[in-house]
Parts: C-alpha cells; sequence; structure tokens
C-alpha cells in the first residue's frame, strides 16, 4: 500500500517512508491510496481475537511493507498487560445518565493515562524499524508540539529509543499542573522539553514551520539527522487509533451489547481531529458507523464548521478545563477533507493555503452534504462540563475527566435533539486523576480545595475512592529536570542548541 500528500497526489512514498517523514515536503499529509476493506469473515475472525490480535491484522493491511514478524515485535512490545493495566488495553465500560446509555471505550490505561498512550507506546516501534527501511543510519528528531497528553506519552514512548532525540514543546499557560509535571520530570537521555509564550497552534504552526524550512533540514541532514513527527500529522499516530474502533465494536458484539452488523455511532471529545478521524477512517474498511458525533469546548471551531461548511479560526481562544481540546486549527481535518473532495490534492491545497493566509475557508457544497449527513457538531462550556462529570459521578458513581465530560454532554444534546438511540461508543480520553482540581470542583463542589496538586489528588481519591493511577502517584515529590521557556519566534534556534548543532 503507498500514501499521497494531501496537497501534492505525485508525491507517493511507502508506508515506512510516511512514518519516518512524518510529514510531507510540501506540508501535506500523508494519507493511504486506498483503504482495505473488510467483510463479513473477517469481522468474524477478528470478534474471536483479542486486542493484540486484532492490531496485528489491521498493520498488516496498511504496513504491506513490514514483514509480519516486525509488526508482531511492534504489536506485542507495545501494548503488554504491565504497560496497560490488563489484557484488553481498550476496555469497554457500560454505564447510563439518565435514560441514555453510555457505552464508554476506556483509551487511557496507558502508562501517562491519556488515550494518546494507545498510539505512542507503538509509535517509536514503528519508527525505528521505518527508519531502518528507508533511512538507514540517520538519527530521527523527534519535535512536538503538545496541548498537554501528546508531549508527555510521546517523552515516554521514545525515552532512551536509540537512534531517536525527542523535543516537546507545550503552551506555558496551557496545560494542567499534573501535564506539567509529568512532562518536566520526563527522564531519559534523549529527551527536552521547552514551554513555549503562546498557545497550542502557536507550537504547533511553529513545528511545522521548522519541519518545512529547508536550511534547518540541510542543516540536520549533514548531522546525520532528520526530523520526524509524533504528532497525529505522522500516519503511524493515526493508524493505531483505527484499531480501537474496530476493537470496541468487536467487544461490544461479545458482550452482548449489540448484534454483529448492527450500526453504531461514534461520539468524539476532538481537538486536532485525529481520534475522530480514525474512527471514520474505520467506516471506511467496513466498520458500520452512522453518525460520528464531534465534541468540541468553547473552542468551537469545528462545530461551527460542521454546521456551515466554514472554518474560520478568527476566533477568541479560551483557555478551558479540557486544554488537550483547546485548538482552533484542528490539523486531521486535512486528512478528511482531501478525502470528502475526491482525494483533490488541488482542492486541499487551495482551502489550507487560505487558512494559513486568511484564516478562512468554506468547502464545496457536495463536501458541506456529505458533512451534514456524516457528522454531528457540538460543544459545551466549562459550567456544563463539570455539571456532566457530577451528574455521572452521584447517579451512577462513574468518574470521567473533562475531556470525556464534554463528549457526553454533547452526546446528551444529540440524543435529545434527535432522538437517536443508535448504540453509541463514546471515547474517553484521559483518567480524571490528571485533572483533579476541575474534576474534584464537580464532584465536591462545596469544599475548600487543598493547595497542591497531590494534595487534591488524595483529596480526589477520598472523595471518589477511585484508584490512583500508579504512574501518576509515583510522580509525588518527584523534581523537575526542565524548565526552559522560549518565544515562538526562536523554537528554531532552541531546537539547533538543543541539538548542538547551531
Ligand atoms: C489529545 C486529546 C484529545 C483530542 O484528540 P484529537 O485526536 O486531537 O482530536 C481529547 N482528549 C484528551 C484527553 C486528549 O489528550
Amino acid at each position: 500500500m503507498l500514501y499521497n500528500s494531501t496537497q501534492n497526489a505525485s508525491e507517493v512514498v511507502s508506508a515506512a517512508q510516511a512514518i519516518a517523514q512524518g510529514i510531507s515536503k510540501d506540508g501535506g499529509l500523508f494519507v493511504p491510496q486506498e483503504f482495505p476493506k473488510y467483510d463479513e469473515a473477517t469481522f468474524q475472525a477478528l470478534l474471536k481475537q483479542d486486542y493484540k490480535g486484532r492490531a496485528k491484522k489491521v498493520f498488516s493491511d496498511f504496513l504491506t511493507d513490514f514483514t509480519a514478524e516486525e509488526i508482531d515485535e511492534c504489536v506485542e512490545k507495545a501494548y503488554t498487560a504491565a504497560k496497560f493495566g490488563g489484557e484488553n488495553p481498550a476496555p469497554m465500560a457500560y454505564t447510563q445518565l439518565g435514560d441514555t446509555k453510555l457505552n464508554i471505550l476506556e483509551l487511557w490505561h496507558g502508562p501517562t493515562c491519556a488515550f494518546k498512550d494507545m498510539a505512542l507506546q507503538i509509535l517509536p516501534h514503528l519508527l525505528t524499524k521505518s527508519l531502518k527501511k528507508t533511512y538507514d543510519g540517520k538519527d530521527a528528531v523527534i519535535l512536538v508540539a503538545t496541548s498537554g497528553d501528546t508531549g508527555k506519552a510521546a517523552l515516554e514512548g521514545f525515552k532512551d529509543v536509540d537512534h531517536t532525540k525527542i523535543i516537546v514543546f507545550y503552551p506555558v499557560d496551557g496545560v494542567s499542573p499534573m501535564q506539567k509535571h509529568q512532562m518536566n520530570t520526563q527522564e531519559g537521555n534523549n529527551v527536552t522539553v521547552c514551554a513555549i509564550k503562546g498557545n497550542f497552534d502557536d507550537a504547533q504552526t511553529g513545528v511545522k514551520k521548522i519541519f518545512t524550512t529547508p536550511e534547518i533540514a540541510e542543516k540536520l541532514a549533514e548531522n546525520n539527522m532528520l526530523f520526524s513527527s509524533a504528532n497525529s500529522i505522522n500516519w503511524g499516530r493515526l493508524l493505531p487509533q483505527i484499531v480501537y474502533y474496530i476493537s470496541a465494536y468487536c467487544d461490544m458484539v461479545n458482550d452482548g451489547k449489540i448484534a454483529f452488523g448492527d450500526k453504531i455511532n461514534v461520539v468524539v471529545p476532538t481537538g486536532n481531529f485525529g481520534n475522530i478521524l480514525a474512527s471514520y477512517y474505520a467506516s471506511l474498511m467496513g466498520l458500520p458507523v452512522a453518525k460520528f458525533i464531534c465534541a468540541s469546548n468553547a473552542n468551537n471551531v469545528l462545530t461551527d464548521f460542521i454546521n456551515t461548511g466554514v472554518y474560520d479560526k478568527n476566533r477568541h481562544f479560551y483557555t478551558t478545563m479540557s486544554p488537550s481540546m483547546d485548538i482552533l486549527v484542528s490539523s486531521n481535518l486535512e486528512r478528511l477533507l482531501y478525502k470528502l473532495a475526491g482525494n483533490s490534492d488541488t482542492t486541499t491545497h487551495e482551502w489550507m493555503t487560505a487558512l494559513k493566509t486568511i484564516g478562512k475557508y468554506e468547502v464545496s457544497d457536495e463536501v458541506k452534504a456529505v458533512i451534514h449527513d456524516k457528522f454531528f457538531g457540538g460543544f459545551c462550556d466549562d459550567e456544563k462540563t463539570q455539571d456532566t462529570i457530577r451528574r455521572l459521578f452521584r447517579q451512577e458513581g462513574y468518574l470521567c475527566d473533562t475531556h470525556t465530560a464534554v463528549a457526553v454532554n454533547v452526546y446528551e444534546q444529540y440524543v435529545e435533539k434527535t432522538g437517536d438511540t443508535t448504540p453509541s461508543i463514546i471515547a474517553s480520553t484521559a483518567s480524571p486523576y490528571k485533572f483533579s482540581k476541575s474534576v474534584l470542583e464537580a464532584v465536591a463542589p462545596d469544599s475548600v480545595l487543598p493547595e497542591t496538586e497531590f494534595d487534591m489528588v488524595d483529596m480526589l481519591n477520598d472523595v471518589t475512592h477511585m484508584p490512583v493511577p500508579a504512574p501518576l502517584a509515583g510522580l509525588k515529590g518527584k523534581t523537575a529536570r526542565f524548565s526552559d521557556v522560549t518565544e515562538v519566534d526562536a523554537m528554531p534556534k532552541y531546537v539547533l542548541s538543543a541539538l548542538n548543532i547551531e
């Protein structure tokens, strides 16, 4: 299987090249030229397999330049019970809110307690194999822009991985205290963490610019290095995310929650549009998804886009209690638009150029029609987020984080508006303990909160009796290794200096 750039169809690469490079030279994103189609017999076979078996099947159909042994090794090393707290790294939890049934896909049982681990525990294995196949002898420099969770998950995945170095940029005031502490205490000899004076979009734009600046690429090449990405612009990030939608469907059939062949909806708390895009890709392979419900926080640029077909990032940027969704430029929307525009690189290039220059574009009527048919967009503010956490905990004893709560709230809005009761999978993207303050305020609104992050963790544990994930508990008392803060404009210089190649 080969991959194209969304902005230049003549750029054709193998899977290994797409993963090693991360982003196309023209600034476009790599997409598969076609999607494998799973028939009934294939799904029947997947029903009988465990998560790893399902992952191996999906990987083998997309990574056709990898051997079966290589894929086996990647999957076995990534999804161990030790790292994910059980045999199924992505288990379902079934609960409800009022009359609304909630089928919650818990994606946060990995080492950094966010769904990013599902992809970032396997990406380093895929990347080192891809480097061998395509750029033997070169070291990969992984540049990451993070709204909080990708950074830590990438650091943890890549720490001390041979032939890689990783540099993470996060918005100085845009992540939770736990997220910041997780990153700044990161161990490993090949890791660098730096805050930027700007928001996530600034970090992401800065990183993309560094990737596509020829002089910087040359400097790296002279030193036997090349850039790669651990953001969801990298195909190696998206592919592992397709697996858990297929696996969740199989689990729901096996659990008797749906019958084989039944349609489902998916509900995804969305930032960069990677997670929801993975569910859309799963549907292209045959997963029977009726509706994609895209949940946003107050940064509701995607809600407006889905409702009007106009993407306009020229708006106020809100810092919310679901910081991993505080994004106004959703990178992976580019991949959806490419597909919906009939794989047109010129149309995609036009829209993305407009986004870059005037911050706005409007899609064609045909694309609007498909989006209207398949997607529902909704959003909720911080107050409703906390109200949702509170109701779900008080009524059902189920504790969720702020991002998941946005999804639950938007799903309730969807059901109320449409009356559609199609069984729906709700992606739960983080442990509530990554956002203890906001979650505590929700479930214990009349309490006086302690001052330090870890006292809040303990108090949340007292109030809810939900176990604190070991990786977070283990950070208590750990001193920070990193404290750098840089201007956005100085990011290129920072990178060269961190690599010692100024
Ligand atoms: C990254 C993240 C999201 C957003 O996912 P995208 O793939 O960027 O849309 C939602 N919730 C949490 C907790 C995250 O870390």
